[in-house]
């Protein structure tokens, strides 16, 4: 069912998209080709840019229900350009692999479920969408956050949502994400009254409220995790006192953290908790919260069952159900009542210099997305 798949074309693509320099929040081109090609594979083009940010939502097909595939054409920036063994923006290949900034996250996924659109072309009794954004490894919030309530109304409501963040560990499809974990981040400010510290008992030391707090938050249980998720781990992140001689005790002392918390725990809930522990070592110490992202999970349904029918029967080992990793645009699109999973490739190299991707990965790739959509078109039992 894959013989209309062209790897060539694939590869092309991602090379093409490669070469236009996309960091955040410029998308230097990426989707206007994105969207030549689908045009040109009977998909309807909307641009919904937000200031400086692109957006595209394509879509094609009558009938059926809604598999939206999402990705971003933005990459994080390359660094020093020397420290790379070719130009982060010139697309090389090397021992089979493809070098390039955004290579694998996110470029070759684009290609490749840009491709799978044009290839399926016969796909019937589904409806298919594409929505890109410049606006992923950036603030996230003129991109696929603010875009989409827009999705979901111009398609009347989402069903299958395909992420194509690279979520492979070691080889392609041996990890899917279905669910990511929340953050939250909180700083801790104390204030005690500087002195001598010679003379403690005429100051007052916030360290020494501030350490016990820390120590506290380092080793608390905060919940026991989901079945697909890993317990709630905090972590701290830095600690300041504002003095750098020997003999003063500081009159302020703060700490800065990060949750990434677990669906068994709410972000309200930890902030009680941690604001109870901090009136506990220092009455009077304030906290600064920043809550950057909910935690989303699937239910498993057709979406998940094809794709890991899909890896199943190419690769001969059923994919690694996770929720590990930061946070991704899936979360906007979760609330929305589709199921989302996450499938891309390998992730060891992104954000990294000399980023790269297999180049037989992008033909493979491209490959799963067109039967994903086969079989999500033409539901029911099937043999493997
Ligand atoms: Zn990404």
């Amino acid at each position: 069912m894959d013989a209309r798949v062209s790897t060539q074309q694939a590869i092309a693509l991602t090379e093409a998209l490669i070469a236009r320099a996309s960091v955040t929040p410029d998308d230097a081109g990426c989707q206007t080709l994105v969207a030549e090609h689908l045009a040109a594979a009977g998909f309807a083009i909307d641009w919904l840019p937000r200031g400086p940010v692109s957006n595209l939502l394509a879509t094609r097909g009558q009938d059926g229900p809604v598999l939206l595939f999402v990705g971003h054409t933005d990459v994080v920036p390359p660094g020093p350009a020397d420290a790379w063994s070719s130009p982060p923006f010139e697309p090389t290949r090397r021992d089979d692999q493809l070098y390039g900034r955004g290579s694998a996250d996110m470029k070759a996924s684009v290609a490749a479920f840009v491709t799978a659109c044009e290839a399926a072309t016969a796909a019937t009794g589904l409806r298919i969408a594409v929505a890109l954004t410049s606006d992923e490894e950036g603030p996230a919030q003129e991109g696929i956050r603010a875009i989409a309530p827009l999705i979901a109304e111009r398609l009347g409501g989402i069903d299958w949502c395909l992420v194509g963040e690279p979520s492979s560990q070691n080889q392609l499809g041996d990890t899917i994400r279905v669910g990511r974990r929340g953050s939250l981040s909180g700083e801790i400010a104390i204030t005690g009254r500087q002195g001598h510290v010679a003379y403690p008992a005429q100051a007052d030391n916030p360290l020494h409220r501030l350490m016990p707090l820390m120590a506290e938050l380092a080793v608390t249980r905060w919940d026991d995790g989901t079945r697909e998720f890993p317990p709630t781990g905090l972590q701290i992140t830095g600690v300041d006192a504002a003095t750098d001689a020997i003999n003063v005790i500081p009159g302020h002392a703060s700490a800065r953290f990060n949750l990434r918390y677990s669906p068994a725990s709410t972000a309200e809930d930890l902030q009680q908790r941690i604001q109870a522990m901090a009136d506990a070592h220092a009455p009077g110490a304030t906290i600064d919260w920043k809550h950057s992202a909910q935690p989303f999970a699937s239910e498993p349904g057709a979406l998940r069952r094809a794709i890991e029918a899909v890896i199943t029967r190419r690769r001969g080992v059923a994919p690694r159900a996770d929720t590990a990793g930061g946070t991704s645009d899936g979360r906007f699109i979760a609330p929305l009542g589709a199921e989302v999973v996450e499938f891309g490739p390998v992730n060891q190299s992104i954000h990294q210099v000399d980023e790269h991707v297999a180049l037989d990965a992008i033909g493979q790739l491209a490959r799963d997305y067109a039967e994903i959509i086969q079989r999500l078109a033409q539901p029911g039992p099937r043999q493997d």
